[in-house]
């Protein structure tokens, strides 16, 4: 690592903009073309990777205040950030909330875990309960699992007929091309483990009494079922990935990477937006006399 000159270690710089990178290019998908251990567009080591995020946190912390304050200005309410976050089990959806999303002020995110969907979300379209948890003006919207369990757990295990799910990609992306209108900018990260990975993460848990809440006997059937899983992300990484609401593919079988590589899309994407801080509304030299004179 580079030293800076009052003697401090530098993080690496990156050399191309980690959106680029991850980016899925729109087309056919072969799963196996995907190295999940991969360090793409990470410039050091692990050593350097806590310096690398560490270092993204003050300005992610300004571009969120920045996107919050847009929020509150009419013109520019319709800026908003979705992150969606997909992957197998174990493959650190909570670990990216926690280490990336955590370096962000809590009051300017709203987090959504979806689960089995309840008796009354079933009564609705599966899209109902998706579209209720959207992130208002000036919030960093994260889904844990979203929409697409509709066409992945759903498919795998016959939920619905073939006839329903297959419909459901189209409707998707005519949906999320739908929140693109709107101003919503999606970043659909794909959090891609290996098979052997996820046996590790799962030996741990069970070894581990403080992590035994994490795991779930559960787990190990649906991991008996990696090649229909594999098949319908496949379908998912082909099918629902356009120019306006792409997928980026990250490697996660390193903790450290996958962290990173999150906090970085996220940094990237609000910097894209070229938040403004909103002109007052009010005679600021006016104000001032006012104050002074209170
Ligand atoms: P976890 O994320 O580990 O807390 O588990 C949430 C569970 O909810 C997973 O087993 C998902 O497959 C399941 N789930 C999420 N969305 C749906 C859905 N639309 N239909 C059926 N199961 C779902
Ligand atoms: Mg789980």
């Amino acid at each position: 690592m580079a030293k800076t000159s009052d003697g401090n270690l530098a993080p690496p710089l990156i050399t191309k903009p980690l959106s680029e990178v991850l980016r899925l290019p729109v087309g056919h998908v072969d799963m196996s073309t995907f190295d999940p251990a991969a360090k793409a567009g990470f410039p050091g080591d692990k050593q350097d990777a806590p310096a690398m995020t560490d270092a993204l946190a003050p300005e992610l912390s300004d571009l969120q205040e920045r996107l919050f304050a847009a929020g509150r200005v009419e013109e520019s309410r319709t800026q908003r950030i979705l992150v969606v976050l997909q992957g197998m089990d174990t493959s650190g959806k909570g670990g990216v909330i926690r280490h990336a999303i955590g370096m962000v002020d809590p009051q300017g995110v709203k987090i959504k875990a979806f689960k089995a969907p309840t008796e009354e979300e079933r009564a609705h379209h599966y899209l109902w309960r998706i579209e209720r948890e959207l992130p208002p003006p000036g919030l960093i919207g994260i889904f844990d699992r979203s929409h697409y369990e509709d066409v992945l757990v759903v498919r795998v295990h016959n939920l619905v007929e073939e006839s329903v799910w297959s419909q459901r990609y189209d409707e998707i992306n005519a949906w999320e091309e739908d929140l693109v209108d709107q101003g919503i900018v999606l970043i659909k990260c794909f959090l891609n483990i290996s098979s052997g990975e996820q046996k590790q993460r799962l030996i741990a848990r069970l070894e581990d009494p403080t992590k035994h809440w994490k795991y779930n006997p559960g787990d190990v059937d649906e991991r008996a079922k990696w090649p229909a899983y594999q098949e319908a992300y496949r379908a998912v990484l082909e099918r629902c990935n356009t120019e306006r609401a792409p997928w980026y593919v990250i490697p996660s079988d390193r903790k450290w990477y996958r962290n990173w590589a999150v906090a970085q899309l996220l940094v990237e994407h609000l910097r894209a937006l070229g938040l403004q801080w909103p002109v007052a509304d009010f005679d600021v030299t006016a104000e001032k006399a006012r104050v002074a004179a209170s």
